[in-house]
């Protein structure tokens, strides 16, 4: 019996950033929380990579800090770098003077380029910052870097259009304690009422891009908010388009109006070119799809949402399919996927007529009982589901069969191939547990029937 294992998860890029251990909370003398800081910063293996480094930090006690300070302005980094002599920031290109920080809102990044959540995350941070530049929001970000020697730094850097304070300026100790950084990657905006790391707000800027700003609680909660009105409300044009773009587009590259959608069942199918799993799903799909469109005509649709890692695979992908698209350049993808909390491909959701969401299951009803799964409701599966039972019920619960040795017994399975007439089965099946048969019951009785007219002859 062959059991189909057809889910893969997606893995949020810094869902696990290395945490320091907080306790107990900042009571350790300061050389030692930045010791722990700099053992718990490496990932295993590493250690012994990280001992050559020639700069050890510097620590001092920590008596007279105060840990529950806000700083809520820039004030205090510009003060940082007064009083530890730090003049000019990096560029790509030149030495910045720190006072050109004045009067800008100020993100701190900290990361190392040894660390793979820090790398995951840094391309998302330079799309949020490229963004809300064009936009002409007055927003600067400082890269710190935890990276063991300056190559490490450097390669890290290359990828960033902000600046940074230059390797050889050692003030992990002092940020460590004003800003509380325990982990990497963190983020760390100099506004009132930021998300913090612990709140995740990596994952908020993975979630929103440039949306994320001023990376408040207040924005977050909008955002949410928003997502949830999407969610419930499903209007087609708002939930599958954006303000340049009201149509999706279909295998011969033709622009569908999204509007077309109205009224009609559509299917939104998460999926992936690269996926095993999806390559097998989608072919169940268009084959339920193809029968849809044949008996029910117009009043069904899909659409691909699209995981691919770029536009070739996405066009390959997609050449398969009969049913629409996401156009593949736009954010509207990771908007859905997070809107639907969609967590592994394949996944397919249904929206009903009336817009509603009918289910997030749609790919379980697809797999299962493909085009007689339609309208795709709880109801119509609870009805097959019993019709299911009904005809289980009919059968014997052991048999045996005259080509086989052992006791059959009466089984159930998601997929497996018949042994007699070699075909695809699925649900009942008489089963040998000792040896791996399966068959069709339909085969089964076909099998005596001719033994039956066998021995009359
Ligand atoms: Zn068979
Ligand atoms: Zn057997």
């Amino acid at each position: 019996m062959q059991h189909i294992q057809s889910f893969l998860t997606f893995h949020r890029s810094a869902s696990s950033p290395f945490v320091l251990e907080t306790q107990p909370p900042y009571s350790l003398s300061l050389s030692l929380s930045v010791a722990v800081l700099l053992l718990m910063l490496q990932p295993q293996g590493l250690n012994k990579a990280f001992k050559k480094r020639e700069q050890p930090f510097n620590p001092a006690p920590m008596a007279g800090l105060n840990f529950e300070a806000t700083y809520t302005d820039n004030h205090d980094i510009l003060k940082i770098f007064t009083d530890e002599g730090v003049e000019f920031l990096l560029s790509s290109e030149e030495k910045v003077p720190v006072s050109d920080c004045d009067g800008k809102i100020i993100g701190l990044f900290f990361s190392a380029n040894w660390c793979r959540p820090c790398r995951a995350f840094t391309p998302h941070l330079v799309e949020l910052y490229e963004a809300l530049r064009k936009r002409g929001e007055n927003l600067e970000i400082i890269f710190i870097s935890f990276d063991r020697d300056d190559d490490g730094f450097k390669e890290h850097f290359k990828r960033m259009p902000w600046l940074a304070v230059p390797f050889d300026v050692n003030l992990h100790r002092k940020f460590i304690d004003r800003y509380r950084v325990d982990r990497i990657p963190s983020f760390i905006p100099l506004c009132s009422d930021a998300i913090t790391v612990e709140e995740d707000l990596i994952g908020c800027i993975e979630d929103y891009g440039a949306d994320a700003f001023p990376f408040t609680r207040k924005r977050h909660e909008e955002l949410k908010a928003i997502d949830q009105r999407k969610r419930e409300e499903a209007n087609m044009e708002e939930l599958l388009g954006n303000e340049g773009r009201n149509f999706l587009i279909s295998v011969d590259d033709r622009k569908v109006p999204i509007a077309e959608l109205t009224g009609k069942t559509v299917g939104l199918y998460f999926g992936a070119y690269w996926s095993p799993p999806c390559c097998a799903f989608t072919l169940q799909l268009a084959n339920a799809y193809n029968n849809l469109k044949a008996a029910k005509g117009d009043c069904f649709e899909i659409v691909l949402i699209s995981t691919d890692r770029d536009l070739m695979e996405f066009n390959v992908n997609r050449s398969s399919m009969s049913w629409l698209a996401v156009p593949f350049e736009d954010r509207t993808r990771h908007d859905l996927r997070r809107i639907f909390g969609i967590k592994g491909i394949p996944a397919l959701v249904f929206i009903g007529p009336d817009g509603k969401v009918i289910s997030v299951n749609g790919k379980f009803m697809v797999s299962s009982y493909g085009a007689e799964a339609f309208p795709f409701t709880e109801s119509r599966i609870r009805d097959l589901e019993a019709a299911l039972r009904k005809e289980g019920e009919a059968l014997p619960p052991e048999v045996v069969d005259v080509k086989h040795e052992h006791v059959l017994k009466l089984d159930m399975a998601k997929a497996y191939v018949c042994d007699s007439c070699k075909q695809q089965g699925k649900f009942w099946t008489f089963s040998c547990d000792v040896c791996d048969y399966d068959l069709h019951p339909s085969c089964l009785e076909k099998v005596n029937e001719k033994l039956i007219d066998n021995s009359y002859t």
